[in-house]
């Protein structure tokens, strides 16, 4: 591993912890692990085997090169989901690669179609609908447009229709109208779909809220993101401890300097802190180029992003930098350069959690973990 002032320490163990947990959960339906964006910045292909080990039978992946690139690592047993594509997505090597593609408009049928005669493979389809989301996905118009298309398709042996699958608009709120209204419409797309004569093998809707939240939605199979690192993803309703969730992901950094600083002197740019009593101040040598979101930054009227320092609670004193952040660490501070700095983790000992650091930025613990960026180093045990 190369050099660097910082890690991510990624714990295995909790990632089979945690989906071990969600199949429990989830009874005869089946698991999709979702894995894009590098597995929500743990790491693709190491997060990929211990959801594996874990019970999931399925992964899920948003774009077509993160699903190229789990077979290319040999991950060749599970079925595989890509979702997220546009003209010119390299569908016949997607097919031949063994991975299940969505469609979500009547362009990617045809373009599947296609891909699937010129490499002589049946394409496997998850026809996605947009149930009320307002997003990607068939609405139950388009629907039927699309589905004389594809049972020909399914006729002439290049296409079959194997799933039909959606994704909530507020999974998070349980009670929430929308969460029937959106089952029923799914409810008549599958029945749409298998009258016009689909062998429908999985009906999936649910992603981690809905899986710790609302079984009706559980169908053959569901995909949850988050929860399967640790997160909760009704942090308002109950804390990762509270769902039996271990957060996989620690990221430690260690102090670049440490130096006295008299009070009365602003810190980084633009001076957002200044210190209020001769103190002595930490460097942490990361920064927004390192994904730590300048929405951390702290002022003496609100505190930046948690940091754990010596068993204390210390938080961003002034603006994140792009490399570097500072830390006022409080007069008679006895540490030195090298000592270590805790940014989030399990939250287990006291300390910060990424749902610490998404509610300073303004935002959730799906961008804390995911923006972590490509330069920082992963380190897996467990
Ligand atoms: C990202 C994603 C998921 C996983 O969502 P979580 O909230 O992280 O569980 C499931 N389905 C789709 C379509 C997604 O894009």
């Amino acid at each position: 591993m190369t050099w660097y002032p910082a890690r991510a320490t990624v714990d295995l163990s909790a990632i089979r912890h945690n989906v071990a947990g969600l199949v429990d959960r989830v009874g005869s339906a089946q698991v999709m692990a979702v894995v894009k964006a590098d597995a929500y910045g743990h790491g693709l292909v190491p997060a990929a085997q211990a959801a594996l080990a874990g019970g999931a039978t399925w992964l899920g992946v948003a774009q077509t090169s993160e699903a190229l690139a789990l077979r290319a690592a040999g991950i060749t047993e599970p079925r595989l989901l890509t979702w997220l594509y546009a003209p010119g997505a390299p569908l016949a090597e997607l097919l031949t690669a063994d991975v299940d593609v969505s469609v979500a408009a009547a362009w990617a049928l045809e373009a599947v179609a296609e891909a699937a005669r010129s490499t002589g493979r049946t394409a496997r389809v998850h026809l996605k609908i947009d149930t009320g989301l307002g997003r990607n996905g068939l609405t139950l118009p388009m629907l039927d447009d699309l589905l004389p298309a594809a049972m020909a398709a399914q006729a002439e042996g290049t296409v079959q229709v194997v799933g039909i699958w959606s994704h909530l608009a507020f999974a998070d709120s349980p009670d929430h109208p929308t969460v029937r209204g959106q089952a029923q419409v799914f409810a008549q797309a599958v029945d749409a779909a298998q009258r016009a004569g689909a062998h429908l093998e999985v009906r999936h809707l649910a992603n981690s809220a809905a899986v710790l939240t609302t079984p009706e939605v559980h169908y053959d199979l569901v995909r949850p993101g988050l929860a399967v690192y640790g997160l909760s993803p009704i942090p308002e309703q109950a804390s990762s401890a509270e769902l039996g969730l271990v957060p996989a992901m620690t990221l430690t950094a260690r102090l670049a300097t440490v130096k006295p600083m008299p009070a009365g002197r602003g810190l980084s740019y633009a001076h957002a802190y200044t210190t209020t009593q001769d103190t002595t101040i930490g460097i942490v040598p990361l920064g927004y180029a390192d994904g730590i979101t300048r929405h951390a930054s702290g002022s003496n009227a609100r505190p930046g992003g948690p940091v754990q320092v010596g068993g204390r609670r210390l938080a961003v004193s002034g603006r994140v930098c792009m490399d570097q952040f500072v830390v006022d660490l409080g007069p008679g501070a006895t540490e030195q350069a090298g000592d270590e700095v805790v940014l989030f983790g399990t939250g287990a000992d006291g300390g910060p959690t990424a749902e610490d650091w998404a509610q300073v930025a303004g935002t959730i613990s799906y961008e804390i973990v995911t923006r972590l960026g490509a330069r920082v180093p992963r380190e897996y045990v467990g």
